[in-house]
């Protein structure tokens, strides 16, 4: 057994570092907008690290995605911001369906563009009556004299608006299908969805009787919800990597305050429950580092079979990141509420981390359901 990271994987964090680094200065307004930073994505463009999320074949860095890469570079990003954060990661969950099912011109089209971050990718599932039940979809895919045409509306999509394609599962005759739509198709309109508490580049797309040639299809007709799964089963593991990422930026944060404010005559940190809450928080934080690190090594060898592991993982994380960084806002009393401090901003982007990429709820039945019918 060895905890320790390989080489290759410290590199990678240096790189995010660097990254994380550069953008430091503009993190503050960039996690305020809900449009592409235009800094953070050059940054991005500069950083090389969009080239994790296409294998080499196309112009990637590895041989093929590697999860734990993904997870590590998210752990480091999302401390600094949440915009850097999401804009790295769509990258990969915008493109995953075409890396694993796209024809070769697909592949060869965009897939070299978004290892060197020149455009930007969205994967549009969610629509206004369908979240975490996804086979409720009502976008259709139908067949035409020449082709197919896709109506319908995606809510909450990220990057709506900035992508230059968007990856779209869609409902047909034989069962869930993806199509790739590119964003300046006829047909393709984007309006805002509503600032969040944490905003994020969000849009809703329409398709209004957008003609796609058959090739539009990524894989074959019926293939959209395995499709879906592949891509959970590379990314789902990354959320967990910027839950531990955020859930650690705020621990530090509540060791500076508490290390130097005085009350009662002694540093808050020397005051019991205080004391208490800081080794609470360390202990989750080392606790869910552990268990994403193998859940993503796991995923490194077979997304697909460790998917629990990652939804393990992406629940332990994300639900723990929540009560750190309540904890730290709590220790920091008012200065903790200071609106667009760091510890504020961590506070607020915790929250949707339980809800996006399988609510924790959704993901509970999921392990259970996988628990028990391995014991029967
Ligand atoms: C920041 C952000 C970015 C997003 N980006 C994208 C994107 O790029 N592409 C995209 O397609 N979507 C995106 N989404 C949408 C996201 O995938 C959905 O919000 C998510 O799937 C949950 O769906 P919902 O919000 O409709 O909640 P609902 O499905 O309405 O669920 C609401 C709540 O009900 C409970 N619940 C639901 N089902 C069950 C169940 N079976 N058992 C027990 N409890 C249950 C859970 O507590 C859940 O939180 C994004 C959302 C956010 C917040």
């Amino acid at each position: 057994m060895n905890f320790e990271l390989d080489e290759p994987y410290v590199e990678i964090q240096r790189q995010a570092r660097e990254f994380a680094r550069s953008i430091e200065p503009i993190a503050v307004q960039a996690d305020e907008m809900s449009e592409i930073h235009p800094e953070v994505y050059v940054a991005l463009k500069e950083s090389g690290l969009s080239d994790l999320m296409v294998p080499a074949e196309y112009g990637g860095r590895l041989e093929r995605l590697d999860p734990l890469a993904i997870c590590l570079v998210r752990e480091v990003l999302m401390a600094t911001s949440a915009h850097a954060d999401s804009m790295f990661a769509l990258q990969g969950i915008g493109s995953y369906a075409i890396t694993v099912a796209g024809s070769a011109e697909q592949r060869d089209e965009w897939l070299p563009k978004v290892a060197r971050a020149e455009v930007l990718p969205a994967l549009a599932l969610t629509e206004p009556n369908a979240g975490s039940d996804l086979k409720s979809v009502t976008t259709e895919v139908v067949p035409t004299a020449d082709g197919l045409s896709l109506s319908g509306t995606k809510s909450y999509i990220s990057n709506a608006g900035a992508a230059a394609f968007y990856v779209v599962f869609a409902r047909e005759e034989s069962g869930y299908s993806m199509v790739l739509v590119p964003a300046d198709a006829a047909g393709v309109s984007v309006t805002p969805t509503p600032v969040l508490i944490a905003p994020h580049v969000l849009g809703d797309v329409h398709f209004d009787k957008v003609r796609l040639p058959l090739t539009a299809r990524l894989g074959n007709p019926g293939q959209g919800l395995g499709l879906v799964l592949a891509t959970l089963g590379v990314f789902r593991v990354s959320v967990a990597g910027a839950a531990v990422g955020l859930a650690q930026a705020a621990l530090e944060e509540a060791v500076r305050h508490t290390r130097t404010r005085v009350q009662f005559g002694r540093p808050l940190a020397r005051l019991g429950p205080v004391a208490q809450m800081l080794a609470d928080c360390w202990t989750e934080v080392e606790m869910t580092r552990l268990l994403t690190y193998r859940a993503a090594n796991m995923a490194v060898d077979d997304p697909a079979a460790s998917l629990n592991h990652s939804s393990m993982a992406k629940l332990a994380a994300s639900e723990a990141a929540s009560r750190v960084v309540d904890r730290c806002v709590q220790m920091m009393g008012r200065y903790g509420l200071v609106r667009d401090s760091k510890i504020e901003r961590l506070y607020r982007q915790a929250r949707p981390m339980r809800i996006y990429e399988g609510a924790s709820e959704v993901l509970r039945l999921g392990i259970a359901r996988q628990l028990t019918e391995e014991v029967q």
